[in-house]
């Protein structure tokens, strides 16, 4: 008895003691950063960090912005403030305001999650361990300069965050899923990420990695493990064609951004630079003649190529329309962007490229522009994707070139009112197994013109749509026009897709007071009906929150501009997109600083 009573005596000191040092260790923690609408001598930093990139998206300001630089740190808020919602941002490059906080609420801004470091094996092969909250630009072109590529989407400031964690991919490169990359392998191996509870946790190939445990039972924690693991293998089960190191990462690129917060990634590089990318110009005026059907051919040519590109292991192709294109005549370009996998110098483009080019000539893979001048301008969200028989069935190629002659021209309403246009028509498979012709179109503005090149745009796509039925959009590339039948149409959610997330949010984010409320279905938020026209579409007032702080529109616009302007500080002076685009890519890949690297044994 006497014994008995030792023994407990002693295992309470211990708890007790470790208690103790574990609230020591908590104590001694560094704090996330925050930002507050009312410091003004954090303005500069604050409007930054609540920019997004569409200024067509709603001007609303958070009460609180938390910046934390590490996982522990963002741990130790989530903890402390257990209950509260908020909005997550990466990039801030959603289309459809995703990242744009509620007014007066709280959003974690993830953009101190900036660390780079590459591992090398003793083999020669590597992985790059990179913060959550970097664009590609930050990381692309640095690891371009030690010969080691990853996959990206093609805007260059797109975020990694928003980016992986939602079936990201980029249309011509297609994340080197194929034998000159990963072939059938994930990329990711390893993602470090905090849950609500404020617990830190690794997803790997073998499922969830507990680190630290916060506001949360274990059994809580075990329970959702399991749960999550099992609908990873459900999801593997039925969709064997989405690629990912293991069910449990399966999860994380479909839902994730819904369900925890990541701060890290571990992806495993390619040992050897991107394959040959160019570019195929034609003059939009050509492809708009009409006489003896001129144009008509050379569109449904160059569509061919693409269609024709997707099944062929040897090139992928797609095609990029941009206003304000040439030097000197600022005509519009249409042109073909191709990886040729297998020619450094782009013989496989030149023996399919249609004749009547400008110019053929490399490019880099990824954009630092979307339109002439596009940071600090908005667009309303147009991206659709469908069944690319049906596209070919229907004359899409001759509808695409109606569409471009709307872009050019203006339409029954009069020119085109917006400040300048792009758009691509490109071959796409995942998340789907038969081919898709997907589409995007970004006519930009100000708030000047939002309501009439919003009007513009719908009008444009619903002519191009015209006899075309069925479409697909993606959660994070939703339809802006209301659609009530949103659920059906969204990549992620049809075929049981919405119950399954459904479920894993239930699970990570309790559905009676969700934490994140948005993510997982445009229907979740407050003020956003389901299948409601999109917040883009039209002007909307200003915040009350960024009103009584005096934050304007303009304060963010500028924002967006100072950012391109510290990528490629002299993009103001190119007149024409082919300079403001290409030589801010190459510019960005030129200055770019290789990372630190670490030799690992294995
Ligand atoms: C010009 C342009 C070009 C594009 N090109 C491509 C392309 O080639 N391929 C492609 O796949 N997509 C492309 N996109 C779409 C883009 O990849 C997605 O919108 C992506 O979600 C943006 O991620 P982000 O971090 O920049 O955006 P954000 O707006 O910051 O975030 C998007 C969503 O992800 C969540 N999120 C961000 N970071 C995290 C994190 N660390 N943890 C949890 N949730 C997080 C946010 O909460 C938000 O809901 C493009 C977008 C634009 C505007």
């Amino acid at each position: 008895m006497v014994r008995l009573l030792a023994v407990s005596l002693t295992l309470a000191v211990v708890s007790q003691a470790f208690r103790a040092r574990h609230k020591s260790k908590l104590q001694t923690r560094s704090k996330a950063k925050i930002l507050t609408p009312g410091d003004r001598s954090n303005r500069k930093e604050y409007v930054h960090a609540l920019s997004t990139t569409n200024r067509f998206c709603p001007t609303r300001c958070a009460s609180e912005i938390v910046q934390p630089a590490t996982a522990e740190e963002l741990a130790e808020w989530l903890r402390e403030n257990q209950g509260k919602p908020f909005t997550v941002k990466g990039g801030g490059h959603s289309y459809a305001c995703q990242s744009v906080v509620q007014d007066g609420g709280v959003l974690i801004h993830t953009e101190r999650f900036n660390e780079v470091r590459v591992f090398r094996r003793p083999d020669g092969s590597a992985y790059v361990r990179a913060g959550a909250g970097l664009t590609f630009d930050q990381l692309v072109p640095r690891l371009a300069k030690m010969n080691y590529s990853m996959p990206h989407g093609e805007c260059l400031t797109v975020g990694l965050g928003g980016w992986a964690l939602n079936l990201g991919n980029h249309p011509e490169l297609k994340n080197f899923d194929n034998e000159w990359g990963y072939n059938g392998t994930g990329f990711i191996n390893k993602i470090k990420m905090v849950n609500y509870a404020g617990s830190i946790f690794t997803v790997d190939k073998d499922g969830l990695n507990l680190i630290e445990r916060g506001q949360e039972s274990w059994l809580g924690w075990h329970n959702r493990a399991l749960l999550t693991k099992a609908k990873g293998m459900g999801i593997d089960f039925f969709s064997p064609d989405l690629r990912a190191s293991g069910p449990v990462m399966k999860v994380m690129k479909l839902y994730g951004a819904s369900l925890a917060i990541a701060t890290e990634f571990e992806v495993e590089l390619i040992p050897k630079s991107e394959p040959g990318f160019f570019q195929v110009t034609y003059n939009v005026e050509d492809i708009l003649d009409d006489k003896g059907g001129r144009g008509a051919k050379l569109m449904k040519d160059i569509v061919d190529v693409v269609a024709n590109a997707g099944p062929d292991k040897d090139l992928d192709c797609g095609i990029f329309y941009a206003s304000h294109y040439f030097k000197g005549t600022q005509d519009g370009v249409v042109a073909l962007k191709c990886t040729d996998w297998v020619s450094e110098k782009g013989d496989t483009i030149a023996k399919y490229a249609p004749p009547g080019y400008k110019a053929l000539e490399p490019k880099k893979s990824g954009f630092a522009f979307w339109t002439l001048n596009s940071y600090g301008k908005g667009w309303v969200p147009m991206w659709h994707a469908e069944e690319l028989a049906n596209f070919q069935e229907k004359n899409g190629s001759e509808k695409y070139r109606e569409f471009l002659r709307h872009m050019e021209r203006g339409d029954e309403q009069g020119p085109n009112p917006c400040d300048a246009c792009s758009s691509e028509l490109m071959y796409m498979l995942e998340p789907s197994v038969t081919p898709h012709v997907m589409f995007d179109n970004f006519c930009s503005g100000t708030p000047v013109n939002q309501d009439e090149c919003s009007a513009f745009a719908f009008r444009a796509k619903a002519k191009f749509m015209e006899g075309r039925g069925k479409v697909m959009y993606k959660q994070n590339l939703p339809s802006c026009v209301a659609d009530s039948n949103w659920k059906q149409h969204t990549a992620e959610y049809g075929s049981g897709g919405w119950e399954v997330g459904r479920t894993l949010k239930w699970t990570w984010d309790s559905m009676s007071k969700p934490k994140t409320s948005f993510w997982l279905g445009l229907g979740q938020r407050d003020d956003l009906p389901n299948g409601a026209t999109c917040e883009a579409a039209s002007l909307q007032e200003v915040g009350a929150t960024c009103q009584a702080h005096g934050i304007s529109r303009e304060d963010l616009a500028q924002a967006e501009v100072e950012k391109a302007t510290s990528k490629c500080p002299s993009f103001k002076s190119y007149v024409d997109f082919d300079d403001q685009n290409n030589i801010c890519s190459s510019y960005i890949y030129e200055v770019a600083a290789p990372p630190a690297m670490t030799e690992v044994s294995a």
